[in-house]
């Protein structure tokens, strides 16, 4: 009995994992059509200075509304992209699509802060990222100041002399980079020296439970200390509460982020968000805070 039982279960496991593969399979069909489909969409997500609450930046975030599937969430289908040479596709995709939409909003007189984008490891293992970027900014005609590229620790430990040689030279470029979900990598301490990036963006499990977790306040107050006398600027993600705000901006946090500024969303609502979080366009940051 034991035996069939095991089998039976057996049977059960590889059918749910053979259904989890076709599924997989159908997504990246999917995706590889959607991006060549121009099918894909990007939202964006205000960061704003946590002294002023003025608006310091937006970060572009890849969106796939799927036919069948409705909304894939980010972390499935950049998982998908990025076991094969699709998330170069993509890459490049949400480069040019960012850029192309930074043109037409500086076109529209829109007062644009810096747009940041997600690069993942294949983007500059297998790729040119350097040529690939120089290239989107000269023929989009943005001013490279207006870029920032995001990297998480994972993509500098695969490679940190290819990434850090990258990074310089596109920081002598203009364009600004930021090491994102920092503290859950492997290697937070070691690339902190060498790596040119202006800023450091602390991973929002951290931001979670800060305002009633000791551990985690100690852990954001000493990455702040650290990270600030290395030179870097300090933005903190998935800010949720107003209480999380007070208490970032009591630790010296420079920026924020997260649903408690502003949720992602999609371009067509980017002006209006620009211009309620513009400089001198707040009268208090506390009452704009609570609009949102
Ligand atoms: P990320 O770059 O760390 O982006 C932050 C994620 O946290 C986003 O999830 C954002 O929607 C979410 N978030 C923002 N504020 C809050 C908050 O207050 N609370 C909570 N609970 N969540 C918040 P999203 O859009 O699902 O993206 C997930 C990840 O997918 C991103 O993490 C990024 O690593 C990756 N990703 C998204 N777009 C791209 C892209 O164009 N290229 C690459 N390579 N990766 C991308
Ligand atoms: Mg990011
Ligand atoms: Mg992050
Ligand atoms: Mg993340």
């Amino acid at each position: 009995h034991a035996k069939r039982n095991g089998r039976d279960r057996f049977q059960l496991f590889s059918a749910a994992l053979a259904q989890e593969r076709q599924r997989a399979v159908a997504l990246e069909t999917g995706l590889r059509a959607a991006i060549a489909a121009g099918d894909l969409r990007l939202h964006y997500q205000p960061k704003v200075a946590a002294a002023t609450g003025e608006l310091t930046g937006l970060e572009a975030l890849a969106r796939w509304h799927h036919p069948e599937y409705g909304e894939v969430s980010p972390d499935r289908f950049i998982a998908i992209a990025e076991e094969s040479t699709l998330i170069i596709e993509l890459g490049s995709w949400v480069l040019r699509e960012a850029c192309r939409q930074a043109r037409a909003w500086l076109d529209a007189g829109v007062p644009l802060p810096p747009i940041a984008v997600n690069v993942s490891a294949g983007q500059i293992l297998y790729h040119d990222l350097v040529a690939e970027v120089t290239g989107v900014i000269d023929a989009s005609g943005v001013p490279p100041e207006l870029l920032q590229i995001e990297l998480t620790e994972s993509v500098m430990a695969k490679d940190p002399e290819l990434v850090a040689s990258a990074l310089d030279t596109l920081s002598r470029r203009g364009v600004t980079t930021a090491i994102d979900d920092f503290g859950t990598g492997y290697s937070s301490l070691s690339y902190l020296r060498s790596f040119p990036a202006h800023a450091i963006k602390i991973d929002q499990v951290f931001i979670e439970r800060l305002t009633d977790s000791p551990d985690d306040d100690k852990i954001v107050r000493a990455t702040i200390s650290l990270a600030h006398s290395l030179g870097f600027r300090v933005v903190a993600e998935g800010v949720e509460t107003e209480a999380q705000r007070d208490h970032l901006l009591a630790l010296g946090c420079d920026e924020l982020q997260g649903w408690y500024i502003g949720r992602p969303a999609p371009a067509d609502s980017v002006p209006e968000v620009i211009a309620r979080l513009r400089p001198g366009a707040r009268q208090s940051p506390r009452r704009q805070g609570s609009q949102a």
